[in-house]
């Protein structure tokens, strides 16, 4: 008889796990409270149109290829995707558009030709992002950090961390103002915060190794919506046998001697030698492990970002905005100043804009756009967010009727939100945090929580744990549970 691994939760780190433990032979079991799989990667629908409900930017394909090539599979029987030309376009409130292009020297001649400076600083720029990434990769993100410990010295790694070219004694703000030479290729290059919902004045600078994932190995679009991803990696697990149970939230894992015996959905028992947990780490300890000592210090650091979304079908075909598209304050030091200091919310917020209608024409009818509008905000502190919620969305059609120089309401035929409580209720993460916790610590990577736990046969994937938040570090949450088991 094969071993049997439960996996909590279909988020896109508890698919992959899936996937991998099923390659190796196991018999696999996916428990899932939603009645839907994908966890935040999924997708709403609102009359004609679609929407992809969370993420939009698709980085580092590699590591969902890997799946398929595990398993024998060809990739482009489950999942089409391409890269994209135009990164993100930024609009500033002067009027100013910047088009991030993919390709370097486009780019370069787009800020040469816009900001009139000099591009020798940016490309320097570049250059650094990519040694970090080639520095800290391995270390950092494809392994576990906990387990590294016991094979690599101390010393190695108190070097590597001590080295200033890894940039970890100043602030990612401090970083880009002393390196860019343009207040606006500042402001674009402290947003790399927000990748992972952080404070770029507070967060170390070795977070500009994201410059580099982005723009070194480039931002794609599944040409059938994010939301495809979901569906190419249950329709691969599926396809290897996976068994999926929706409405099935786990509400205990069932630990004998140190060891795991299976889990409970209610009273319902699963028996299993092995437990992959994707739900959150926080409520994890607190519902489904109670009796295991807590890791203080892991659980007790500040939550990264939340999101206030607004998904709106739009009557009209704004032919100047592509995929990504991002309309920046004037100031945005108050900003995250209200959002991780205050947890509030600005008058006057950044917002993330982004259309898979371009891409995708099925996603809404003949000169209509689905909007996916987003706005960070603080992680749930019990603040009224319906109050919040009319007050961004006031301010939020202000600025881009202001800037598109149209009537934004007006064109607004339908509507649906999601909130830090909605994103909590429907995903479980802990105050509706995007990324489990923050990175605004320096040693935040260290304090993430391991892969693995003091149980013997308990694994932890996904976004608040090592290495942390984001589709491709998921992945890579799952890819290091494969090695360790
Ligand atoms: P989650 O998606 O958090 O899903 C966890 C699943 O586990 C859920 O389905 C939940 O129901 C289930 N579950 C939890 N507890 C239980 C239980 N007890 N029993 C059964 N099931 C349980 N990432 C990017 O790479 N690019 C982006 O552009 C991007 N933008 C984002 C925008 C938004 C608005 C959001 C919300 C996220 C964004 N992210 C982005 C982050 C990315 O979506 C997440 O990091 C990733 O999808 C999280 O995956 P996960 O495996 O941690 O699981």
């Amino acid at each position: 008889m094969s071993k049997e691994v439960v996996v909590i939760g279909s988020g896109v780190a508890g698919l992959a796990a899936a996937i991998r433990f099923s390659v190796k032979g196991y018999s696999v079991k996916i428990l899932e409270a939603n009645n839907y799989p994908g966890g935040k990667l999924t997708e709403i629908k609102l009359g004609a149109f679609r929407f992809d409900a969370g993420p939009s930017l698709f980085t580092m394909p590699q590591y969902i290829e890997e799946l398929f090539h595990l398993a024998g599979k060809d990739i482009f029987e489950y999942f089409e995707y391409e890269k994209c030309d135009i990164v993100c376009k930024y609009f500033f409130e002067d009027g100013l558009k910047l088009d991030f292009f993919q390709d370097k020297e486009k780019l370069f001649k787009e800020i040469e030709d816009k900001l009139n400076v000099d591009i020798q600083p940016l490309k320097k720029h570049f250059d650094s992002s990519e040694f970090i990434y080639n520095k800290t990769s391995k270390i950092f993100l494809e392994q576990s950090l906990h387990k590294f410990r016991n094979y690599l010295s101390l010393d190695v790694i108190k070097g590597i961390v001590a080295s200033p070219k890894l940039k970890l004694f100043k602030t990612l703000h401090q970083d880009n103002e002393q390196h860019l030479n343009h207040p606006k290729l500042v402001q674009i290059f402290d947003r790399y915060a927000t990748y992972n919902g952080s404070d770029p004045y507070q967060a170390p600078g070795i977070l500009n190794v994201i410059p580099h994932l982005e723009q070194g190995f480039g931002t794609y679009f599944p040409k059938k919506g994010m939301v495809s991803i979901t569906e190419a990696l249950v329709k691969l697990a599926k396809d290897l046998g996976v068994e999926f149970l929706f409405n099935s939230k786990v509400s205990k894992i069932d630990i004998k001697k140190n060891s795991i015996s299976g889990v409970y959905v209610g009273d319902e028992f699963y028996k299993s030698d092995i437990v992959v947990c994707n739900s959150d780490i926080k409520p994890a300890y607190k519902f489904l492990i109670p009796e295991v000592k807590k890791p203080n210090k892991t659980l007790s650091q500040e939550p990264s970002s939340s999101a206030m979304i607004f998904y709106w079908g739009i009557n009209f075909d704004f032919k100047e905005l592509d995929l990504h598209n991002i309309f920046f304050t004037d100031d945005y030091k108050e900003e995250f100043t209200k959002i991780f200091k205050e947890k509030n919310v600005s008058d006057d917020p950044t917002i993330y804009l982004n259309i898979t209608s371009t891409k995708l024409p099925s996603d809404a009818p003949n000169n209509s756009q689905n909007w996916f509008v987003m706005v960070n905000v603080p992680s749930n502190e019990g603040q009224d967010w319906d109050i919040l919620r009319g007050q961004i969305r006031r301010n939020v059609i202000a600025k881009l009727s202001r800037i598109l120089k149209v009537d934004i309401e007006a064109l607004i035929i339908e509507e649906d939100y999601l909130d830090p409580i909605r994103i909590e209720e429907r995903t479980s993460s802990y105050a509706g945090a995007l990324y489990g916790a923050s990175s605004n610590d320096r040693m935040a990577a260290f304090f993430r929580h391991p892969n693995f736990s003091t149980v013997k046969g308990l694994y932890f994937v996904g976004g608040s744990v090592h290495p942390g938040g984001g589709i491709p570090l998921c992945l890579l949450s799952a890819k290091i549970v494969d090695d360790i088991v």
